[in-house]
């Protein structure tokens, strides 16, 4: 993502970048600040997405810098920018497939929480065959009007805009005729119905799209050429998504919905309210808790005087192996991206890993707690973080494409074994065989599908 103009001016070593991180926040961060206004103060300053081009708000640096510089933004304990899939996705796309127009309008607002994005890809009939879409969108003037019907769409009750994938030409091979809208949200023809999960909360949800309407200026890319955009979104969220976990170090960010109730209040306020809240809470399913990795375990361990149990002990040992395995293979997938790449297919063996990760630290999690796991809410372990993330497990292996698609695109690309046969490549998308939702075509893969 860094452009030419970047290249002459990035410090050479992390420690320059740390200082010069350290030296800024010193400056401008002030407990006494309303949020909203530290926002800004750091979507300008270009550390709240240092890898972005410095154009574009960031500071141009390469990918292992710039989280350099965001682990001392969390060691002083200043918020940063809104998490969510604004600045995960919607940004880096619009970055790459953006007119100077759109970036102007789309990037600054989520980086300051003004604008809270979705990702309208998955449908009933197209998850991992993601290129089978049926949602419809129809050229009206100066506007598309946008039929169908979305799923498992996280945040969406919260979202000012959604990345939306609609077949614009049903008689091209179905990856040729979908385009790529910024999509409003707030508008009567789109309808937003949220889905129970088994954890309590309800953060993904159906959208209904019936007559929606798109301007012609909010399309990125070209008409038709939405699944060369797709894919750079996808790529985004396998490395985001593997990166998440082993490790790390919470990073405090306000939800990155509309910032409702949290616009007012003061730096210092909200840095209190994520010291009180439960970790993790907000999130899907891989939340910052597993992202911590064995570190909260081992000291639950202790606590429960479970330490001295062998096998407590070779689990631990298992789980801080497997996320130290990942932490590099993150580290190899960022020097790969600094040599000039955009994310490749590396980012599936960290999204992989996410996944057994979830699971593994869930197991380790139960045989150190026994029955106290099931307790849910304060009263629970780790403040009930032990309960909901066992609920939460089964996520990371399915959304962001499926761990069996994680495998499909390592055995193609990785290991350079044949393309899975698909008999719809080339045919026009209407003469495709119907799907389970009986509007769209079966076969394929989320990277020969949702891939
Ligand atoms: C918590 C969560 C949040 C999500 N958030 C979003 C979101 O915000 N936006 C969005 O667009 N989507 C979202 N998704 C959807 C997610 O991307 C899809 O669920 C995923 O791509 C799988 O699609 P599907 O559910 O239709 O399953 P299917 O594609 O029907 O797959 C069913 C099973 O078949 C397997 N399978 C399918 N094709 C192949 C193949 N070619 N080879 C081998 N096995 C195969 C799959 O691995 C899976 O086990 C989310 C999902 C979850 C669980």
């Amino acid at each position: 993502m860094r452009s030419e103009d970047d290249a002459g001016r990035v410090p050479a070593e992390a420690g320059e970048v740390r200082r010069e991180a350290r030296a800024w926040i010193k400056e401008h961060l002030d407990p006494a600040m309303r949020l909203a206004d530290w926002l800004e103060v750091l979507a300008d300053s270009g550390w709240a997405a240092p890898s972005w081009p410095r154009r574009w708000h960031g500071k141009g640096l390469p990918p292992a810098l710039a989280a350099a510089a965001q682990e001392e933004l969390a060691a002083a304990g200043a918020p940063g920018p809104p998490a969510g899939l604004g600045i995960m996705l919607a940004g880096p796309t619009i970055i790459d497939h953006g007119t100077e127009e759109q970036k102007r309008r789309f990037l600054r607002p989520l980086l300051t929480g003004e604008h809270a994005w979705c990702q309208l890809f998955s449908e009933p009939g197209a998850g991992s065959d993601l290129a089978s879409l049926a949602t419809r969108a129809r050229r009206d003037g100066e506007e598309f009007i946008v039929d169908g019907q979305k799923v498992w769409t996280s945040l969406a009750q919260v979202a000012d805009y959604g990345m939306l994938l609609a077949r614009t030409d049903p008689s091209a091979p179905k990856h040729h005729g979908i385009s790529y809208f910024a999509l409003g949200m707030g508008q009567p023809g789109v309808e937003v119905r949220p889905l129970r999960q088994m954890t309590g909360d309800s953060l993904f949800n159906e959208v209904f799209l019936s007559g929606a309407r798109v301007a012609a200026g909010d399309l990125i890319g070209e008409l038709n050429g939405g699944w060369a955009v797709a894919r750079t979104t996808l790529a985004h969220e396998r490395t985001s998504l593997g990166a998440r976990v082993g490790g790390r170090r919470p990073f405090p960010s306000p939800a990155g919905s509309r910032l409702a109730g949290q616009r007012e209040v003061t730096v210092a306020e909200f840095m209190a309210r994520c010291r009180q809240r439960s970790p993790g809470r907000t999130s899907n399913a891989d939340t910052s808790m597993v992202a911590a990795g064995a570190g909260p375990l081992i000291r639950l361990a202790a606590d429960l005087g479970r330490d001295a149990d062998p096998l407590v002990r070779q689990e631990l040992a298992r789980l801080h192996t497997i996320c130290q395995i990942n932490a590099w293979n993150g580290l190899r997938g960022r020097a790969a991206a600094e040599a000039g790449g955009p994310p490749g297919p590396e980012a599936s063996l960290g999204k992989l890993m996410a996944s057994q990760i979830a699971r593994l630290w869930r197991e380790t999690a139960t045989l150190v707690c026994g029955p106290a796991a099931m307790l849910a809410g304060p009263d629970g372990p780790l403040d009930g973080q032990v309960a909901l993330q066992a609920l939460a497990a089964p996520g990371p292996a399915i959304y962001g494409g499926s761990d069996q698609i994680q495998r499909n695109v390592i055995g193609e690309r990785v290991l350079g074994l044949p393309k899975e046969p698909d008999p719809s490549v080339g045919l026009p998308w209407r003469q495709l065989r119907a799907g389970p939702a009986g509007r769209g075509p079966a076969g394929g893969g989320r990277e020969g599908g949702r891939s």
